[in-house]
């Protein structure tokens, strides 16, 4: 299964593609988790986009797009995947297109978690992940991209007749559900 998780800062991605993940038995592949580890770990990569993360900007394109197709290129990837955090813009959603179609292969999913904006904010403050976007002033600035830049990935994908609409709101089990569900039809 190819599926990709979708939804703004806070919706709870990277919980549930976990979950899914474990369930399916297929990797989860999260680039903001990309970009951490090479932050942390102090690569050149890491070095690039340190400063675009700590203000909640976005990666370019570009960059995001070759990482992804590199990274799909090991074979752990060849029995499906569930991205998270990809793609993010419009030309990043055509390149993917471009990605699968050269393999020949097709989207299964794409699950859109919906969570009330007021509620999105709360949750990153509380979750105390300690990560250096997760003040007010850049998860305002990660909203503002999104609502700007990545809701209309979400148009994208209607067209393509993949869209599965996600509550968001709920338990964490509640949520997960609701995403089982959505296979089991
Ligand atoms: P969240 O959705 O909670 O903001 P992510 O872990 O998905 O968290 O992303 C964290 C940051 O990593 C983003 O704010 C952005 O700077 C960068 N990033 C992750 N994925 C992409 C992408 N596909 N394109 C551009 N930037 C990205």
């Amino acid at each position: 299964m190819r599926i990709i998780i979708f939804g703004p800062p806070g919706a709870g991605k990277g919980t549930q593609a976990n979950l899914i993940s474990e369930e399916y038995n297929i990797p989860h592949l999260s680039t903001g988790e990309i970009f951490r580890s090479a932050i942390k770990n102090e690569t050149p990569l890491g070095k690039e986009v340190k400063s675009i993360l700590d203000a909640g900007d976005l990666v370019p394109d570009e960059k995001v797009v070759a990482l992804v197709e590199e990274e799909l290129k090991d074979d752990k990837y060849d029995d499906g995947y569930i991205l998270d955090g990809f793609p993010r813009t419009v030309p990043q959603a055509e390149a993917f297109d471009e990605i699968l179609d050269k393999k020949g292969k097709t989207l299964d999913a794409f699950l859109q978690l919906e969570v009330p904006e007021e509620e999105l904010i709360d949750r990153i403050l509380s979750r105390g992940e300690g990560r250096s976007d997760d003040t007010p002033e850049k998860i305002k600035n990660r909203l503002d991209v999104y609502w700007n830049e990545t809701q209309p990935v979400l148009n994208h994908y209607k067209q393509q007749d993949v869209v599965k609409e996600i509550n968001g709101v709920g338990s964490i089990d509640e949520i997960f559900a609701r995403i089982k569900d959505t296979f089991s039809n």
